[in-house]
């Protein structure tokens, strides 16, 4: 992958109000016309560069639908309220009553709470494959197939999707692939990959400082277009829409954000191989012993690594829970869901961001209840950080004491 988006975003400049290095934030909800002729126009979606009302879009939006389109390398982007608001937009934009989905088993579980029990409503049904099958993707497909959806990298198994090979079967059915890349911003570029429709909860890493929800669609014109579209484009009619003070600051992150990601990556990877060599069972992309490690090292842009996450599988949810308390009580992370942050930031998955998956069906994919997925901080030491949790494991058996680490 040669597409250098960091450098695409950081060549956005825009002045603000006085010549300021911040693009003024919009502080309105609705916008003057000097004439009726043109307020028509705007309503019929016949002039650019004319704000209706905020809800359609806003300038602080538009700067960050900019560099969104510029971090996957698409034509344009619409920025939403939440991920979640971007991922239900784009479900119903593509898909009418009675359509069928194809999705990935191992996906977030408010998206998997989505699509098997909301859309029913709906008559949507969703069809949930192991995505890393292209036989059973393929197999999968029926006339009333709208979409291929899935993560690059699943939450919280990690599972590497083959966007190439997903987006040639999607072609040749003549269906979209829709891409969340949330866990891989800058790492993967899914839409340069293939990807017709690229989704992001920007609550990440992406924003990376906690502090609010947001949520990007990255496509083409038209298709974000009809997203905003005022008679029937499900990102305005459904009202998931961000405040332009929020996108500011979002804006205002992202420029750290190629830092960040090399950071988080080269992190989780220390982690990653120690807790290996340790003979934990440990589950990171970077990893050789990875199955989708191979798939990941193809689509990848290298300098950006393997991402921040990793899952360590410490055999039972008491001892789950345990650890997680103690790691908390050593300054070692949050026990919180989300990820992205610049402290370590550890969860149970199957009892909080999965827990909307049923226990049977949690089983079948492997995603045991000792699993705790891991978003891996900014550490500055991440040697002595290792040291610390090897010392929180060995005091709850988990780990062989080995009085030589020091
Ligand atoms: N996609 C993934 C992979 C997620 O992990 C999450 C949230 O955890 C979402 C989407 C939803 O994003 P938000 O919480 O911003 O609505």
């Amino acid at each position: 992958m040669d597409y250098k988006a960091s450098e695409h975003i950081q060549d956005l400049q825009y002045f603000g109000e006085f010549g300021g290095v911040n693009p003024s934030i919009s502080d309105s909800s609705t916008y003057t016309f000097l004439s009726a002729k043109t307020m028509f126009d705007t309503f019929e979606g016949n002039t650019e560069g004319c704000y209706l009302y905020s809800r359609h879009s806003s300038p602080s939006n538009l700067y960050l639908g900019e560099a969104m389109a510029q971090l996957e390398g698409t034509e344009s982007a619409n920025v939403f309220a939440s991920g979640m608001g971007a991922i239900t937009s784009v479900i119903f934009q593509l898909c009418d009553t009675d359509d069928h989905i194809v999705c990935s088993r191992t996906i977030y579980g408010g998206t998997y709470a989505f699509l098997k029990n909301f859309v029913k409503k709906f008559n949507i049904s969703t069809s949930f494959i192991d995505i890393t099958d292209l036989n059973v993707v393929e197999k999968s497909i029926t006339s009333k197939t709208k979409m291929i959806y899935c993560e690059a990298i699943s939450n919280p198994l990690l599972e590497v999707a083959d966007i190439q090979a997903l987006s040639k079967l999607a072609k040749k059915h003549e269906i979209p692939l829709v891409v969340d890349n949330t866990f891989s911003p800058l790492s993967i570029n899914a839409a340069r990959l293939g990807a017709d429709v690229v989704v992001h909860s920007l609550t990440k890493f992406i924003n990376g400082s906690s502090d609010c929800v947001a949520g990007a669609v990255c496509a083409s014109s038209e298709f974000c277009l009809s997203l905003k579209d005022v008679n029937d484009g499900a990102g305005m009619l459904l009202g998931s829409t961000l405040d332009s003070l929020r996108a500011a600051s979002i804006l205002k992150n992202m420029r750290t954000l190629h830092i960040r990601i090399k950071k988080h990556s080269e992190n989780a990877y220390y982690l990653a191989q120690q807790f290996e060599k340790d003979g934990l069972k440990v589950v990171y992309p970077g990893l050789k012993s990875h199955p989708g490690h191979q798939t990941m090292k193809s689509q990848m842009n290298p300098e950006y690594g393997f991402g921040g996450l990793l899952t360590l599988d410490v055999g039972s949810l008491d001892r789950a829970n345990t650890l997680m308390e103690m790691m908390q009580k050593e300054k070692l992370g949050y026990l919180a869901v989300s990820l992205g942050f610049y402290k370590t930031l550890f969860s149970a998955s199957g009892t909080s961001t999965s827990s909307e998956i049923p226990l049977e069906e949690q089983k079948e994919l492997g995603l045991t209840e000792g699993l705790i997925r891991f978003s891996i901080g900014l550490d500055n030491n991440i040697h002595k950080t290792y040291l610390a949790m090897r010392r929180c494991m060995e005091a709850l058996g988990i780990l062989a004491n080995n009085p030589t680490l020091t």
